[in-house]
């Protein structure tokens, strides 16, 4: 068997039917996982499914809210039901709301907390159970460039995501004993849905990523694949805690 084999192992993407998600699920689904694709959009995500089977292989969809914890215990139960297994959880849904930071409403910081830290949270609870039964497993959760550094106007945003770098290796200590690793992935910018409209409500950032990311280039979805297949794989048994930069080197530029 390759190292990088995912062959008869299952895995859930949240938020896997579009931009980054969908781009690591085609990853996974590559190596040979089965795909959940976990998200609310049901048009949206039969499309993925179709373009997942579309590369051989098997997936399905399966209805979430993550700001819901019924739903995301609904959500593990429904993926056993299909695949009778759970190996991989890649805890990617997210979302962001953009203002001046004195004029977000206490609902509006608790929505993107509740998605972003609390979702992959309650994801990762609910999971943990099948994984462990199954004798391990690996939790991926997407971070941010906005792990590491400020976010001046997505204030809320930040927060969440340097919380899910603290939650990561919490877990990792956590569950080590479990053999469920859990890693963070930090994306770059990455020309997505979310950043189409961060584009067109934020003057000159196009130009600014640009100029600050050393690969010279917005970063693609396909650009996630390989390092969600390493995670998820046998290579990366040893791997846990730890928050990876996928960003054409913007983070290690000054
Ligand atoms: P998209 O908006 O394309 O994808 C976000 C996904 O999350 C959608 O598929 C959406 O599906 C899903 N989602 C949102 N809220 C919920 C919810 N409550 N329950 C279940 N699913 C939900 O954006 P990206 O692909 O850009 O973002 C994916 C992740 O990557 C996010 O966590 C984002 O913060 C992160 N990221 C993105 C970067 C970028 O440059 N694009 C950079 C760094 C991090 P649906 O609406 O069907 O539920």
């Amino acid at each position: 068997m390759s190292l990088f084999d995912l062959s008869g192992r299952v895995a859930v993407v949240t938020g896997g039917n579009g931009g980054i998600g969908l781009g690591m699920a085609r990853g996974l689904a590559g190596a040979g996982a089965r795909i959940v694709v976990a998200a609310r959009d049901p048009a949206k995500s039969a499309a993925a499914v179709a373009a997942l089977a579309g590369l051989g292989g098997d997936a399905v969809f399966v209805a979430l809210d993550v700001a819901d914890e019924r739903s995301c215990r609904a959500m593990v139960e429904a993926a056993l039901g299909q695949f009778g297994r759970l190996d991989i959880l890649v805890n990617n849904a997210g979302m962001s709301i953009r203002k001046p930071a004195e004029t977000y409403s206490a609902g509006e910081w608790h929505s993107v907390l509740d998605t972003n830290l609390s979702g992959a949270f309650r994801c990762a609870q609910a999971a943990h159970p099948a994984m462990k039964e199954g004798g391990g497993g690996k939790i991926i959760n997407i971070g941010s460039m906005y792990s590491i550094f400020g976010a001046a106007y997505a204030v809320p945003y930040a927060a969440s995501k340097g919380g899910l770098v603290q939650m990561t290796k919490s877990l990792a200590a956590a569950w080590a004993g479990d053999n469920i690793q859990v890693n963070a992935v930090l994306p770059g910018w990455i020309d997505t849905e979310l950043t189409r409209e961060a584009r067109r409500e934020v003057a000159g950032l196009h130009e600014r990523v640009l100029a600050r990311t050393p690969a010279g280039r917005w970063g693609e979805p396909a650009d996630l694949a390989g390092v969600a297949v390493f995670l998820a794989s046998a290579a990366a048994d040893f791997l846990t805690g730890a928050a990876i930069p996928v960003d054409g080197g913007f983070s290690a530029s000054g």
